[in-house]
């Protein structure tokens, strides 16, 4: 009866082990295979995973692109209307700026833009081609070239306005201007202390060399400006001074475009001419290696000039081109043109690079004359850069005015 009962007590477990091994099983392969299992689990993980990947991977491709934004390395793809369509709406709508109603469609003379500065550019002006050296070993001993190069460096300080259209190869394109750029201290070291040319941030031309290499040596300087959207950087010029102002020059006529009128106050030296005297004068090249002409020789005007007073301008065009360049704030920024032309006198004719100031804006400069004397003059240097013609508003935009960097005042003058 004893061993029976056990038995049967026997038996009851065993089915009910085995219920309990089925429902255990049955749990576990849900736990592993279910919704909730442990596979399912596992793929969505794996799901999140790659797409946080490919999150990661989106976020920086983005940085990427703002970063070569800002660094001006990526090619925007032009959208909208270009800036030449922009220029021109505004002109044809007779807005110059000052009060502008429509400004998503408008860009003005005077416009400050955020043409991008390139990260870095260097040129190095040799004494040589300015004359740098020539005028030093005049006045000090043993001058090397090193200690008579001017070097020139990309400023992030330098700011970009709206200065006008040309045409180039049939096309039109916007010009900005950039603000007067310093050149960096010089290597020069003579005696105890550096003189002030060696350490103030004017360019210095000196002579004939002026005359001959100051449109090469400007455009070389400029050039370390150019960025993606710009054909070329090179200085500013007479001819951009004159379109800025509306200023027309046809043979010895500087007449207005707007009206045809004559600009008052302008000279021209185009027509007139010197007849350089044998064994007395000197030509252009006859004055670096003291050779007097060996025959009588005619020289003929090129030079010209007129004062932007008795121009057109509006203030904002004024401010650009001229803000900095006469005597109350001590001709701080008064600035070279690439522009060399032959002056014309009773006695003598002259050579020399253009520039802006003191009022007046002009190609050429007596720098040496005809009987041998020669003199040197440190002004600011200007870049330019003319951009392609599809350029459009997505790829520059006009900002608010901007601080211009500060320059002390020119001791050529003083
Ligand atoms: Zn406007």
């Amino acid at each position: 009866m004893r061993l029976n009962k056990e038995k049967g007590v026997t038996l009851i477990a065993l089915v009910v082990t085995i219920v309990i091994l089925i429902i255990l099983a049955a749990v576990s392969i849900n736990m592993v295979l279910g919704d909730q299992g442990i596979f399912k689990k596992a793929q969505t993980a794996a799901n999140s995973m790659y797409e946080a990947e490919v999150n990661t991977q989106a976020s920086f491709n983005s940085i990427t692109e703002e970063m070569e934004k800002v660094l001006g390395n990526e090619e925007i793809k032009p959208e909208g209307m270009t800036v030449v369509e922009m220029f021109k709406k505004a002109k044809e709508e007779g807005c110059d700026g000052t009060n502008c109603q429509n400004r998503a469609e408008h860009l003005h003379p005077g416009d400050y833009v955020n043409y991008t500065n390139p990260s870095s550019g260097t040129y190095v002006s040799s004494g040589t081609k300015t004359g740098m050296k020539r005028a030093l070993q005049e006045e000090f001993s043993d001058i090397t070239d090193e200690q008579s190069e001017q070097v020139f460096e990309v400023s992030n300080e330098t700011k970009w306005r709206v200065l006008g259209i040309e045409e180039r190869e049939g096309e039109e394109h916007l010009v900005l201007i950039g603000s007067p750029i310093k050149k960096n201290e010089m290597a020069l070291s003579v005696e105890e202390e550096k003189p002030s040319f060696a350490i103030d941030p004017f360019y210095y031309l000196y002579s004939a060399e002026s005359y001959l290499n100051c449109e090469e040596e400007l455009d070389n300087i400029c050039s370390i400006y150019a960025n993606n959207l710009a054909d070329e950087a090179r200085s500013a010029r007479i001819e951009d001074i004159s379109l800025a102002c509306g200023v027309k020059v046809e043979g010895a006529n500087i007449t207005h475009v707007e009206d045809g009128t004559a600009v008052e106050g302008a000279q021209s030296l185009v027509g007139q001419s010197y007849t350089l005297k044998q064994g007395e004068d000197y030509n252009i090249d006859g004055i670096i290696s003291r050779t007097p002409v060996s025959e009588d020789t005619v020289v003929e005007g090129t030079a010209y000039m007129f004062p932007y007073a008795s121009t057109y301008i509006n203030d904002r065009v004024k401010d650009m081109l001229f803000a900095g360049t006469e005597s109350d704030t001590g001709f701080s920024k008064s600035y070279w043109l690439a522009s060399p032309g032959v002056y014309i006198y009773s006695s003598d004719a002259g050579w020399g690079p253009g520039a802006v100031s003191g009022g007046y804006a002009g190609s050429g400069g007596n720098f040496c004359s005809s009987n041998g004397s020669g003199s040197d003059d440190g002004l600011a240097v200007r870049p330019v850069v003319s951009l392609k013609s599809n350029i459009s508003q997505n790829q520059l935009q006009r900002i608010e005015d901007q601080t211009e960097p500060t320059f002390p005042e020119n001791p050529n003058f003083s």
